[in-house]
């Protein structure tokens, strides 16, 4: 059967996955959502059996209906290869109680390379079946991570170019360091003057100027995205959440159909979204813990039922969730308001306007499977120090937001149910912030001196993606103010 994917802000728009991929956003500012969540449809044990690239290929198959099956099997055995450090993909830690999730084995130590090493395959897919004859330009706003993912995955992608827009002082010095020294004749980096939200707000805004998008299309060029609105960064997520669970039943760590809770460090709310879906396929989640860190606007929204982003934006130890619009909440306001676009268009206008909604109670009823839990940044660094000197094993800021909001769950709700951490970077991507925790002091040393003694440390060697820059020269240093985004895309588009 095939699926369909209609915008969150006008139900009439209808598109095919792969048109959905190409476009990225809906022309109506919403994001694409599939017209109904497929059912997983294969059995447990059936599953239990499966390598990571056989499990991805069971859940894509089922939203990527008008990809044939070679197709799609091209695209994952070229995304999910040696580029990965360990054959299992995404491997399992048990620790204090909890399994985390490692999906930080990719090219750029991120959670974000598991859908970004797929992406380009999609999109190259998607436009040959289209009859795309322009490039396709990717822009990107990144808090970090998807940056390098997204740049890695595009590299040199025939019929591709890629741009990506951080905030010159919200990532770490390995981020930084990862993304400037990007090869590749069809990559730009530029650093904002400005916070992530300024950076997505700039992408958005880009994305929906027609006239700009009419100029450039007589040049020969189309954009797309590849941040988490894309539905083709989201569908790859859900994978690992089915595979982890059939890797548990699989150990015996779990019964049939045993349920089980996630936790999720949140940002932009693309990750636990994939888990929400994963539920919604079928899959025995019971409760979906979103972690935030002192940028808690989504922990208050779950208390509240009210969304805003009227306050200070902080800079934390986690800077990949230093976010105040998680754009993906979008898709899920959507679902809570039965699909429709008529509600989904009236909250993100006032969102847009007055930087707040509410929903309804209505709505608010049917987030009981979420819980809204944050970390302050002493907890973060608590909850790093606590697993190290319990098990020895090292988590980096972001897990440990999630380990920590873990820990307050337990203590306020006494559930025992068996639980999985997305586990979203390897510490080694934010040395600094992890060395400090662990009671090192870091004054007056580098972060690759740093990796070092981390090594030491951990037992874990320092990974070739941090080799890689240790000694990389800087190729990109372009840095512009919020307002001159545009500027910056006409200057690399020639
Ligand atoms: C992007 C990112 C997150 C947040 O994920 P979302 O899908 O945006 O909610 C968390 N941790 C790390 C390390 C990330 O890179």
């Amino acid at each position: 059967m095939d699926l369909f994917y209609k915008s969150t802000r006008d139900s009439k728009v209808r598109a095919t996955a792969s048109q959905a991929i190409l476009q990225g956003l809906s022309e109506d500012g919403g994001l694409f959502v599939p017209e109904q969540i497929p059912a997983l449809g294969v059995e447990l044990k059936e599953l239990a059996e499966m390598t990571y690239q056989e499990t991805a290929y069971a859940v894509m198959s089922r939203f990527l209906t008008d990809f044939t099956e070679s197709e799609l099997k091209d695209c994952i055995a070229k995304a999910y290869d040696s580029k990965f450090d360990l054959p299992e993909i995404a491997p399992l830690t048990k620790a204090e109680g909890a399994y985390y999730l490692e999906l930080f084995h990719g090219a750029t130590i991120a959670f974000k390379d598991m859908a970004l090493s797929i992406l380009p395959h999609l999109m190259t897919v998607s436009a040959r079946k289209n009859q795309v004859k322009e490039e396709i330009v990717i822009l990107t706003a990144t808090s970090g991570d998807t940056g390098k993912a997204a740049l890695a995955g595009f590299a040199d992608v025939p019929g591709t170019r890629i741009i990506v827009f951080y905030p010159k002082d919200g990532v770490s010095p390995i981020q930084e360091k990862q993304m400037v020294t990007q090869k590749g004749d069809n990559t730009f980096v530029v650093g904002i003057r400005g916070n992530f939200d300024d950076a997505q707000s700039g992408v958005k805004a880009i994305f929906g100027d027609t006239v700009f998008k009419e100029e450039l299309a007589e040049k020969g060029y189309r954009f797309s995205s590849a941040n988490s609105i894309n539905i083709g960064r989201l569908v790859p997520q859900i994978v690992y959440y089915v595979y982890a669970y059939a890797r548990l039943f699989a150990d015996g760590e779990i019964g049939e159909n045993e349920p089980v809770n996630v936790v999720v460090p949140t940002g932009n709310f693309g990750n636990i979204l994939a888990a929400y879906y994963a539920k919604q396929m079928g899959l025995p989640i019971e409760k979906l813990i979103c972690a935030s860190n002192d940028n808690k606007v989504l922990y208050d929204f779950f208390r509240t039922g009210c969304y805003d982003r009227n306050r200070e934006f902080l800079l934390t130890s986690s800077p990949s969730m230093d976010i105040l619009i998680s754009s993906n909440l979008e898709r899920l306001i959507y679902q809570l308001a039965d699909q429709s676009d008529e509600t989904a268009r009236r909250l993100m206008k006032e969102l847009a306007e007055n930087g707040c909604y509410k929903i309804t109670s209505a709505m608010e009823e049917k987030l009981k499977d979420f819980y809204g839990g944050y970390g302050s940044e002493e907890e973060t660094a608590a909850a790093i120090r606590s697993v190290y000197e319990a098990v020895g094993y090292v988590i980096d800021t972001h897990t440990a937001v999630a380990s920590c909001v873990y820990g307050k769950y337990k203590k306020e709700t006494g559930d025992t149910a068996k639980t999985v951490i997305a586990s979203t970077a390897s510490p080694y991507k934010f040395t600094k912030s992890v060395m400090e925790a662990l009671g090192e002091s870091a004054a007056g040393t580098d972060d690759f001196e740093l990796a070092d003694r981390l090594a030491t440390l951990s037992g874990v060697p320092v990974p070739q993606a941090v080799e890689e820059i240790r000694t990389a020269e800087a190729l990109h240093n372009t840095v512009v103010n919020v307002d001159e985004m545009k500027q910056a895309v006409k200057r690399f588009l020639g």
